[in-house]
């Protein structure tokens, strides 16, 4: 039998939809899953050899889950693209379209790594990624797998297919999406989903080409309607909206998972609903860009499932949920509003996570889950429980640093230290490599058209 850890001296928090909330709790794992969830005292009893890891008081939560990251966009912070940037199509072409063209493996690499160190300091033990890399699309799902396994992550990978760099790349996106599909079909921590760009750099030879050769179960990963953009370029050259077209395709499922979603309309939400995809809300990003905001509480009310993501501002999804929070209040001009549909975000992460690794107990601290448990350090300073801990979530423990991130029952953040990972070494390395990647950027032109050149 393999050795027992038991983690105690903490606020327990067993779930993020319905927790049961203890005040001395404690959990034990033995290998990767969980063996006694409670009190600390009990779980003590029960495995009176075990290993121990104090939680200083601070809050024990499930890993958590991030439904949309960008790990290759690591290296493009303080860049100035030398360009003017007047909307999103602009800030597309002129920024993140000559940013992807200069990667090669190497960034990648670090890319992902620093991305990885990132998402253990925050406690996000379960990332759902989408890929961009058109200069080296062979094997870099393969880098950012290794990274995050290195990382001691679990991790959703996929490449985004698009027509903007010409049909030769479209292929080579499809290509690299089945292979890495096909190798991690079975692996318990690393996972893929068929990775689009977006309805307005796709042709459709290339959506017929993936629906006709990817597994039905594959998923898609893909953004709608992050931008007018979308919509209004996708009905002027194939005659209906992103969502519609998705359907016609066979691409929406319950296993679609469509990035922001802000520029819909009803019966793109009914559609949505019908066919159980999940829309994620991005509101950091949506900010960043100034693309508007999702509407989550229409969303949701139309019977859609909202998720949340990072879109690559940062890797720390808790305060992605604190941001959608102000966010809502401050654009309803309600000060008592974003407690009706925004405590589900966390909890609609996890049932994504648990379809996709085929876990159902993952996401939740009870015998028997995978052992993904985070310590937030942040003792509750107030009364905690099952009915408000969504407040101390937005309020409190969204802001606070993590101190152990537990990962598949690796100690993979160990009293705020990486025992996997060196982020001082990182930086040292992602600083040799900037300078002839931003180089490499700026020699790139731009002015891409959205669906390529037919050539
Ligand atoms: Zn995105």
């Amino acid at each position: 039998m393999s050795q027992t850890t038991i983690l105690g001296n903490g606020v327990l928090v067993t779930d993020t939809q319905q927790p049961e909330v203890i005040r001395n709790g404690a959990v034990a794992w033995q290998g990767k899953r969980l063996v006694a969830v409670g009190n600390e005292a009990a779980v003590r009893s029960q495995f009176p050899e075990a290993a121990w890891l104090d939680a200083c008081g601070g809050v024990i939560h499930p890993g958590l889950v991030n439904l949309h990251h960008h790990f290759y966009s690591a290296l493009a912070r303080g860049l100035d693209p030398g360009a003017n940037m007047a909307n999103f199509g602009e800030v597309l072409d002129r920024l993140w379209w000559r940013l992807d063209r200069a990667l090669d493996l190497d960034t990648v690499r670090i890319s992902a790594e620093l991305c990885a160190a990132d998402c253990v300091r925050w406690g996000n033990t379960t990332v759902f990624d989408h890929h961009a890399s058109p200069s080296a699309i062979a094997g870099s799902l393969d880098v950012i797998a290794d990274a995050m396994r290195g990382a001691g992550l679990s991790a959703v990978l996929c490449y985004e297919v698009t027509d903007r760099n010409g049909p030769q790349q479209a292929a080579a996106g499809i290509d690299e999406n089945l292979r890495f599909l096909e190798t991690t079909r079975h692996d318990p921590r690393i996972r893929g989903v068929f990775g689009l760009h977006a309805s307005f750099t796709l042709r459709d030879e290339t959506l017929r080409a993936v629906a006709e050769q990817r597994t039905a179960s594959d998923g898609c990963h893909i953004h709608v309607a992050e931008d007018p953009v979308d919509v209004a370029a996708t009905r002027e050259t194939f005659g209906v909206g992103p969502v519609e077209r998705l359907a016609r395709f066979g691409l929406l499922d319950d296993r679609a998972l469509l990035a922001h979603g802000i520029h819909l309309d009803a019966a793109d939400f009914e559609t949505i609903a019908h066919h159980g995809a999940t829309v994620i809300h991005n509101p950091e990003s949506n900010n960043n860009n100034g693309v508007g905001r999702l509407d989550t509480v229409v969303t949701s009310n139309f019977g859609c499932r909202v998720g949340l993501g990072t879109d690559g501002m940062s890797s720390a999804v808790q305060r992605a949920l604190r941001s959608a929070f102000l966010t809502h209040r401050g654009a309803t001009r309600d000060p008592m509003s974003g407690f009706d549909t925004l405590p589900e975000l966390l909890g609609n992460n996890v049932e994504i996570a648990r379809r996709f690794f085929d876990e159902p107990q993952l996401g939740t601290l009870t015998a028997g889950a995978p052992a993904d448990v985070i310590v937030i350090d942040a003792p509750p300073p107030t009364p905690i429980g099952p009915e408000n801990t969504f407040g101390h979530l937005v309020y409190g423990l969204s802001e606070a640093p993590v101190r152990h991130t537990v990962a598949r029952g690796a100690v993979v953040l160990e009293n705020f230290r990486h025992t996997t990972l060196d982020p001082a070494a990182l930086a040292v390395r992602a600083n040799e490599l900037a300078p002839s990647l931003w180089d490499r950027f700026h020699q790139l032109p731009w002015g891409t058209p959205f669906l390529g050149s037919a050539s």
